[in-house]
């Protein structure tokens, strides 16, 4: 499976701001496994989403 270097940046830079104390949860992807959970909807995605194709949500305005 070829993963994105934009998505495995995403992680990296999650992680970052979890560990600088800036909270990811209100606008970010949950994680369900190797794939992105939408919080509003629940959509699946692959972890290269950068949007939910379901319901439109879109963590970055
Ligand atoms: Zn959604």
């Amino acid at each position: 499976m070829a993963s994105s270097p934009n998505g495995a940046g995403d992680d990296v830079f999650d992680q970052f701001l979890a560990d600088n104390g800036h909270s990811t949860e209100r606008t970010g992807w949950k994680r369900d496994y190797n794939k992105k959970q939408c919080p509003d909807c629940g959509g699946l995605h692959d972890t290269s989403a950068t949007t939910c194709t379901v319901c439109g949500w879109d963590p970055r305005p």
